[in-house]
């Protein structure tokens, strides 16, 4: 058997990296920008790029997409899923190549997904995707939430969280020649001024 297969899925091999604080995990899915959600279908591994939203209450996620797509007909066949949120944090370079490192910091989950199909979860769903990502905004007063024809041609998706782990790589502030990918990245379909 390789190393690794007989340990528990969300078993952190670098136990000094592992964190196993529950409110760090919280805090961290709480504040993620989006997260990377791996379906199954017949043996064939997917990922799904997402906005999502952490219900602490439920201990679960939602996510939400258009209403036929990938996501949609994989989950219709196999709930089992992965779900990752992470961050990059700076880039750590040593004489020897091999010592290179990057800080980061992680959580992975694992559970179970299904299409939700009560329309007043999905509203509260839909809806919570909204207070994430514009806090600044209200339901009513800036915006007409999601009504009965938009839900139908809405998916509304539940991660009920099974497990998860969180893990993390942070050194000192001034550790010697840290710096940011961003100040040496090629340009990306967002950078200022890019045209593609
Ligand atoms: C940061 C981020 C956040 C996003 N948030 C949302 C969200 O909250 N809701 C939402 O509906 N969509 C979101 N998207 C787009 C999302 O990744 C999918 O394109 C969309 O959800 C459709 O998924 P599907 O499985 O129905 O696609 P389908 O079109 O059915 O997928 C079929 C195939 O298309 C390709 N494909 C699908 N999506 C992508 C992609 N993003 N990049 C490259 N190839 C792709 C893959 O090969 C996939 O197997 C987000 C994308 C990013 C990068």
């Amino acid at each position: 058997m390789a190393a690794g297969q007989d340990r528990p899925i969300n078993e952190v091999r670098r136990r000094d990296k592992a964190v196993t604080d529950e409110g760090w995990i919280e805090a961290f899915l709480h504040s993620g920008a989006w997260g990377a959600l791996a379906t199954v279908a017949e043996g064939q591994p997917f990922i799904h790029t997402n906005l999502y939203v952490y219900d602490e209450g439920a201990h679960a996620i939602y996510l939400h997409t258009a209403r036929e797509g990938r996501t949609r007909s994989n989950l219709e066949r196999d709930g089992r899923v992965c779900f990752s949120v992470s961050e990059m944090g700076r880039l750590l370079p040593n004489e020897i190549a091999a010592e290179f490192s990057v800080e980061y910091a992680g959580v992975t989950v694992f559970g179970r997904c299904s299409v939700v199909e009560d329309d007043e979860e999905k509203a509260h769903g839909l809806q919570l995707l909204m207070d994430k990502y514009a806090p600044h905004l209200l339901p009513e007063r800036d915006y007409r939430p999601a009504n009965q024809e938009e839900l139908n041609r809405t998916s509304v998706f539940r991660v009920d969280i099974e497990s998860w782990s969180g893990k993390k790589s942070e050194k000192e502030a001034d550790f010697p020649g840290a710096f940011w990918y961003d100040g040496v990245r090629k340009p990306s379909p967002f950078s200022p001024g890019d045209t593609r």
